[in-house]
This record gives structure tokens, C-alpha cells and sequence, in this order.
């Protein structure tokens, strides 16, 4: 039977909890012990596919075609964990089985209440992870303590020890440790005021992990130990670090994975954490650096490009480099001329995106990208407007477009499929302009073959692979021959040879659009393929860019 960690936050929100889950994982797996995460929102959408980027962040998604909460993007990085639709539940998923199974008339005539119906739903949810041999079941809880939401959730983490032993269940509770600058001291009563309000729901935490600016002094942790009713070893010190990467060799250096050895009696040899330390080490002292343009429409909310950003860094690991964003908002670019904003940039990146907002800018990003030799990388929409670029500004097919953005377009290059083979159901999936999103998703990971000598075959190395997808619109076939007739290849498609997932362009430092999104499978540990050698040819060019002294990248361009 598989253990369980409850991570709860206090004080504020935005402590890392997501992060700090995260690094428990991580450490449990670098012991030999197989992890799941997973996380509770207390929201009422059924999932964050209907919110926008600019509210809740990106909207991450998981091999099964998923739409979760972006904390799975930290999860799946730090571990080795698949995340399923079991890994993310919200209070409207909840309810809403709950009140299926009403209208199945499962609850025989009683009266459906919150407790116990709602928290047994959650306790289901919560012990169906403890399968495959997991041997930890990490279980996020979003929101503050304190909110009414959450309460259902934190009640049924309360139960779950009756069901599992009180042995096999630990809480750890995320709090703040603020620096009062004109007292000179950190301050212990927030995380007390936290924990009384825990306990006042009937959950006395294990440990806990104090967020603080500067390391927390002995006798903090001996008063904080005292006031909160744990073991002083139990107070764990998460103070701030230069990259996220450095938070589980953080926790293990505060003893975070001793404590929970020792409470679970797991015997394992102490975890091997060398990986860690050498991406720390790379993004610490990199002995390159590249600057990547990020041309999109909600480039002041940092979170709706999550994974993007780690993907990059990412890349830039891989080639001991540090990568610089210049993020570059595509309304911009379309009343200014673009020089202005590209000359120190070392390659341009646009990423997935929805809506016309901003699209004539992207359009305008990739035509310098492609007459200046810069490297591109196109993800989704990104893609999508490289296939636009091209054919207006190459093949001379000025109208065209994506019907998302113009529906009576005369020449849809994008468009919706009315029906496409789906390869996980080997079934034919018809597309329905009535249903509430304006027809189905592509969602999820599916098979792509490369071609020989391409971009993406030197990239990957191998000839088939599996990427997710989350969009509507795909490449119009018809238009696959004139494209290809100019210099546009099509170096990634579907087994079926009907769909296309990537492109590329000859006579090009390195250019490729992809309609998937390799940003949901990179690790530090192992940078995805992609990022790896977009970020290594941005390094090129950028080298053969200087052996003319006296230039500036772009007098050299021109
Ligand atoms: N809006 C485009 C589509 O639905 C691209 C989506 C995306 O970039 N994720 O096809």
C-alpha cells in the first residue's frame, strides 16, 4: 500500500507549493521510490481548459489529452511521473461525479451532502493514484488555509489517515517566514497563526517547510517546533534560491527526506541527487548565453508561458548556456518597424496561441526570421503562422490565412478538418461546429514520423515519436505541393501521412514549426530534443555573427 504526503500552504499564496511538491517527488525518486503527485483545485471549472492564460496561467496537458492545472508541468518535470486525468481533480469535477451518480440513483434515496458524499469522492480520488507499485502518493492542495473552497478537500485529507493508518499519512504545511526589516528578525507568528487555523480542522501537521529570504536561525525553528507542536527537526527551512532547480538539494540539506524516511521506515540508501547539482552548476555558471525574442499576446503574465520558459532554460542547459527572453508583445510589432526590436536577439520564438489578436505581428516575426536567417521556432500558432508566412510572402498566395482568424478566407491554409483518423482510438473523429468550443480538440500525445535529414531527425534521432497536442486547426493539404514546390518541408507527419505536425525550411540556419507542443515534455534532466538544438543553433549563429568586429548583429543581417 502506497504512503501519502498532504501538502497544505498558509500565510500567503504564491509560496512555490507546486514547487515545493515537486522536490519532495523529486528526492523520493532520486531514493529508488516510485512518486505520483497530484492536485486538488478549489475551483469550480471542471478543468482550466476554459481559463484564460492571462487568470490562471498556462494550461498544461498531459499525455492522455488532459487540460490541468500548470503545477503538473512542475511535477512531470522534477519526476519521472505520466500524469493522467486522475491527477488533477477540481471542485467541479467532483460535484459533477458526484451529481451523475445521483441522477444514476447510486446513493439509493439519501440525502447528498457535502460530508460525507463530496469528501468520500475526493478520498476516492485521492486512493485510486495508489496503484502500479507507487510507493507515494503526493497530494497538492490549491489555495490558502483559510478559504472556504478548500475546505471540503482539507477535510477529506483529515480522513484519510482512518482509512490508511495514521503511520502511512504525513502532513506538511507551506508557510512564511517574513524578514520585519526594522525589528531586524524573522518573524514566527504568521506560520503559528497558520497552523492554529490547520489544527482547528482537526489536521496537526507533521512539518513544516518555512519559505524565508535568509536561512532560519536554530532557535527560530526551536520556538517555531515549540508554538506549532512538531519535532524541531520537522521544521524545514525553504529559503529562496537563484533557479527552482536548486530546491530539492534546498530540502535535502534541511533534512526534508531523512524525516520522511524515517516516519514511513523506508530503507533506502540516501538519495543520488548528482544530476541536480549538475543543472544547478549549469545554470549557475554558463559558459554561453543566447537572447530568444518571444513574440506573444500575453507576455506580461509570465505563467501562461510556463513550461515554454523552462523548456527554454532547458535547451540552454543542454548547451551550458544561459538563455535571455526578450519578450516582444505582437500588437507591438505590427506598428513599429520590427528592426527596432530584433537586433540583439539570437533567435525567435512563437509560441501557441488563440484568437486573431496580434497574429499579423507573429506573421511579421517569421518573415524576419526567415529572410534574416535567424533561427525559428513556430509552436502551434507558431507554426501555423510560419505555413501563413510563407505562402503569402514565397508561393504569392496572398490571401492566405487561417479560417480562426478569417472564416470566409479564400484561401484557408489553416482550417478545421471535418473529420481526422485519432490514432489513440483508431477511430475517426468528426469535428462538430455546434459543440460549446467550436468543434474538438486535438488533445494529447500523438505518433509523429520524421523524415530522414531533417531538422527534427538530427534533433530527435530516432524516427518516430510521440508530442501533445492542444489545438483545432490543422494544416490544409491542398496547399502541401505548392509549399513543398518552394522550399517548405514537411519533415514530420502523422503515421498516416495525412497530418501535418512539422515543418521546416531549406536553405536555413534552422527553422521549424511544429503543430505540437514539445514544451510539455522536457525535463532539466533530459532537455527536450527541440529546445535542445534550437538553442544550440541560436549559439551558432550567433558565433558566426562576430567575426566581423565592429558590426552589430544587425548591421551584419542587412
Ligand atoms: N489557435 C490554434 C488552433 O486552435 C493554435 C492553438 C495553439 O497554439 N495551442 O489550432
Amino acid at each position: 500500500m502506497a504512503k501519502y504526503i498532504f501538502l497544505t500552504g498558509g500565510v500567503v499564496s504564491s509560496l512555490g507549493k507546486g514547487i515545493a511538491a515537486s522536490a519532495i517527488g523529486a528526492l523520493l525518486e532520486a531514493r529508488g521510490l516510485k512518486v505520483t503527485l497530484q492536485k486538488l483545485d478549489p475551483y469550480i471549472n471542471l478543468d482550466p481548459g476554459t481559463l484564460s492564460p492571462f487568470q490562471h496561467g498556462e494550461v498544461y496537458v498531459t499525455e492522455d489529452g488532459t487540460e490541468t492545472d500548470l503545477d503538473l508541468g512542475h511535477y512531470e518535470r522534477f519526476t519521472h511521473v505520466q500524469s493522467t486525468q486522475k491527477n488533477n481533480y477540481t471542485t467541479g469535477k467532483i460535484y459533477f461525479n458526484v451529481i451523475k451518480k445521483e441522477r444514476l440513483g447510486h446513493y439509493l434515496g439519501q440525502t447528498v451532502q457535502v460530508v460525507p458524499h463530496i469528501t468520500d469522492e475526493i478520498k476516492s480520488a485521492i486512493r485510486s493514484l495508489d496503484c502500479d507499485g507507487v510507493d507515494v502518493v503526493i497530494v497538492e492542495i490549491g489555495g490558502t488555509i483559510g478559504d472556504i473552497e478548500s475546505l471540503p478537500f482539507l477535510e477529506a485529507i483529515r480522513q484519510i489517515p482512518y482509512d490508511v493508518g495514521r503511520e502511512n499519512a504525513m502532513y506538511f504545511h507551506l508557510t512564511l517566514v517574513p524578514y520585519i526589516g526594522s525589528a531586524g528578525e524573522l518573524k514566527s507568528k504568521p506560520t503559528q497563526h497558520s497552523v492554529k487555523e490547520l489544527r482547528e480542522i482537526g489536521i496537526q501537521p507533521d512539518a513544516l517547510l518555512c519559505r524565508s529570504d535568509r536561512e532560519i536561525p536554530q532557535e527560530m525553528k526551536k520556538k517555531i517546533a515549540l508554538h506549532c507542536n512538531i519535532e524541531e527537526e520537522s521544521v524545514i527551512g525553504a529559503i529562496d534560491v537563484e533557479t527552482i532547480y536548486e530546491v530539492p538539494l534546498v530540502l535535502h540539506r534541511e533534512g526534508l527526506d531523512t524525516l520522511i524516511a524515517k516516519k514511513f521506515k523506508f530503507n533506502t540508501d540516501p538519495p543520488k541527487l548528482d544530476v541536480w547539482h549538475n543543472v544547478v552548476k549549469t545554470i549557475k555558471n554558463p559558459s554561453n548565453e543566447v537572447t530568444i525574442a518571444m513574440v506573444g499576446k500575453y507576455i506580461g503574465l509570465r505563467d501562461a508561458y510556463k513550461s515554454l520558459i523552462e523548456s527554454l532554460i532547458h535547451g540552454g542547459i543542454a548547451n551550458d548556456a544561459s538563455v535571455n527572453f526578450k519578450w516582444l508583445d505582437s500588437e507591438e510589432l505590427e506598428k513599429h518597424e520590427i528592426d527596432e526590436y530584433m537586433s540583439d536577439v539570437d533567435g525567435i520564438l512563437v509560441p501557441g496561441g488563440f484568437g486573431i489578436r496580434g497574429i499579423e505581428g507573429k506573421i511579421r516575426a517569421v518573415q524576419y526570421a526567415r529572410e534574416k536567417k535567424i533561427p525559428y521556432f513556430g509552436i502551434c500558432l507558431g507554426m501555423q503562422c510560419a505555413v501563413i508566412e510563407f505562402a503569402r510572402n514565397v508561393c504569392g498566395i496572398t490571401g492566405a490565412n487561417s479560417s480562426e482568424f478569417d472564416t470566409e478566407c479564400t484561401e484557408p491554409i489553416i482550417y478545421l478538418m471535418e473529420q481526422w483518423f485519432d490514432f489513440k482510438t483508431n477511430t475517426v473523429q468528426k469535428r462538430s461546429m455546434e459543440s460549446e468550443k467550436g468543434g474538438t480538440m486535438r488533445l494529447g500525445g500523438y505518433p509523429c514520423l520524421l523524415q530522414e535529414s531533417s531538422n527534427a531527425k538530427d534533433a530527435y534521432k530516432k524516427a518516430e515519436i510521440t508530442e501533445r497536442h492542444r489545438h483545432r486547426y490543422e494544416f490544409n493539404n491542398n496547399y502541401r505541393e505548392i509549399l513543398q514546390s518552394k522550399g517548405m518541408r514537411f519533415s514530420g507527419l502523422s503515421p498516416d501521412g495525412k497530418l501535418v505536425e512539422i515543418v521546416e525550411l531549406t536553405g536555413h540556419p534552422w527553422f521549424l514549426g511544429c503543430q505540437f507542443h514539445p514544451e510539455f515534455k522536457s525535463r532539466p534532466t533530459e532537455p527536450h530534443p527541440l529546445f535542445k538544438a534550437f538553442i544550440s543553433s541560436a549559439i551558432r549563429e550567433k558565433r558566426s555573427l562576430f567575426p566581423t568586429h565592429g558590426m552589430t548583429a544587425l548591421e551584419q543581417r542587412r
